[in-house]
């Protein structure tokens, strides 16, 4: 048998294994009405699978059962809890070659990406176990005396999960970490580009033995029909969203009625700025981290890359020659290193901001130009002298392309990083340690990497400010996003 008839036997049975049913109470089950919709490979443009299409009842359905199951997982010992998050860890590790594989064909990440998508997405879950056991409260007596406070925490509630194709079971398991250290139920619907790695870690969570009801998956391809039923039912008591920003404030104002909680990891306008001190190799090093992981699509992608006026030829010089040194192609295929983008829409888009670029004024240094099917590849691009009223300065490329911007003095770049509404995360490369952290200070944004190109981190407070987001994911306020605070005021 040959290596590639190999794969493709690997590819059908990964495929054959993975629930293609909603979760619902614990059991696997069809949507009333009995469609389904299409999961296609985003390398060849084939069907990989058809998956669940649930109705606005499936998902009614879906959130009763996580309802009725809340106030029994409320009372369960955190060590219980702790103990399904490690199993759920240890078979996430277990099944990592099968789950990458899954995930490069649904989404198109190189198999090395997706592999280190799975491990840092169990570690979430290895992380939460640990904050389960440390939900913590406390006692005090009033500044006047004659009373004690009794602060405590309890879980928010049914929860509802909504989450994005790009990071498809790490931005599921940052929010179900928590939420079931907490001890929160959830309805959770992934992105209908990919399903799979999500009805794959529904099994993993059943296997670990998470109690039936406790998470629920519910596909389908009418997001709104579905979820703001749900949103506006009362029965909910929290929305934990990644997303668009255009989204997001969609769902914000849905959930205003009910003044329910919510969490919003929203989009991004990374700045990465490289001073004419910085280590210009790492910067490079940096950038090529920042701006290629998933292929550019990424909420942290360096969308805006300031290089000093000293160092911008010779940055964009090797950033150009390490971005034209990448091998374009299938994500199963080995030596891979940028699998293809999402659907034709993400590709498109791309191609409409490099045009836009290049119209204003922009220089391709390399890349710029889409290949012919199958498959939505585009190739690693720089572009130099993009002008600040470039498209793509100001959305979110989500794409191979690095766009690199002359800047004279510190002044004009902090001012040029903060003129967005975004504020995800920001980078800055510099050896002037008075310099770094006092650019740190003052970017507008809720992350900065500092002479590093990745800040992802399950044990620091992943969250954006401005229109990029509310709240936090990981380190250990992330668990606080699925608790409430309780006092008691006692008299003694
Ligand atoms: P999206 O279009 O906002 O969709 C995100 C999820 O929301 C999908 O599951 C989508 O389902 C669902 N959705 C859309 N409209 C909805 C509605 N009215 N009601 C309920 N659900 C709805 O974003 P995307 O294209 O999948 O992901 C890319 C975006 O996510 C980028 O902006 C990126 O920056 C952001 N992101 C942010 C972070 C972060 O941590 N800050 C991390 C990753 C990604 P449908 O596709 O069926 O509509």
């Amino acid at each position: 048998m040959s290596f590639s008839n190999d794969r493709s036997v690997r590819s059908a049975r990964v495929l054959d294994a993975v629930p293609t049913q909603l979760l619902i109470g614990g059991a696997w089950a069809d949507p009333a009405s009995g469609a389904t919709f299409p999961v296609s490979n985003p390398a060849t443009g084939e069907e990989l699978a058809r998956v669940a299409d649930a109705t606005p009842d499936d998902g009614r359905r879906a959130l009763d059962a996580a309802v009725d199951a809340q106030a029994g997982f409320a009372a369960t010992a955190p060590r219980d809890r702790y103990d399904m998050l490690m199993r759920a860890y240890d078979l996430l590790h277990e099944r990592i070659d099968d789950l990458a594989l899954l995930m490069t064909l649904e989404m198109g990440k190189p198999l090395a990406e997706s592999r280190g998508e799975i491990a840092y997405a169990a570690e979430f879950f290895r992380h939460f176990a640990s904050e389960a056991l440390r939900i913590d409260g406390g006692y005090q007596t009033a500044p006047a005396g004659g009373a004690r406070f009794l602060v405590t925490k309890q879980p928010v509630g049914p929860c509802l999960l909504i989450t994005p194709w790009n990071f498809p079971m790490a931005m599921g398991t940052r929010k179900i970490g928590p939420a079931i250290a907490a001890g929160c139920t959830s309805v959770i619907k992934p992105a209908p580009q990919t399903p799979l790695s999500m009805l794959a870690l529904g099994q993993i969570l059943l296997d670990a033995g998470v109690p039936a009801g406790v998470v629920n998956i519910v596909t389908c391809t009418d997001a709104n029909g579905v979820m703001e039923p749900l949103i506006r039912s009362g029965k909910a008591r929290k929305l934990s969203f990644t997303g668009s920003t255009a989204v997001g404030k969609i769902l914000l104002a849905q959930c205003a009625d009910t003044v329910m909680r919510t969490s919003m990891e929203l989009g991004g306008n990374a700045p990465f700025i490289v001073f004419d001190d910085a280590e210009l190799d790492e910067a490079v090093t940096g950038a090529m981290a920042a701006k290629m992981r998933n292929m550019g699509e990424a909420c942290t992608a360096a969308n805006r890359i300031y290089a000093q006026q000293g160092v911008a030829d010779e940055f964009a010089r090797r950033l150009s020659t390490a971005m034209s040194a990448l091998q374009v192609g299938p994500g199963v295929e080995d030596g891979t290193q940028v699998g293809p983008l999402i659907d034709d829409a993400g590709r498109g888009k791309v191609v409409d901001l490099v045009a836009d670029a290049t119209a204003r004024g922009a220089r391709v240094l390399t890349g710029g130009a889409a290949p012919d099917g199958p498959g939505f590849f585009y190739p690693p691009t720089v572009l130099v002298d993009v002008p600040t009223d470039a498209r793509m300065a100001r959305e979110e490329i989500f794409g191979p392309v690095a766009s690199v911007i002359p800047f004279a003095t510190e002044d004009e770049v902090v001012a040029a990083a903060n003129d967005t509404p975004y504020g995800l995360v920001s980078y800055v490369f510099t050896n002037d340690l008075r310099r770094a952290l006092r650019v740190a200070e003052r970017l507008e944004s809720g992350m900065v990497g500092l002479n590093q190109g990745v800040v992802s981190n399950p044990a620091a407070p992943f969250g954006g400010i401005k229109e990029s987001g509310l709240g936090r994911e990981g380190g250990n306020v992330g668990i606080d996003e699925f608790l409430e605070v309780k006092y008691i005021g006692i008299s003694v």
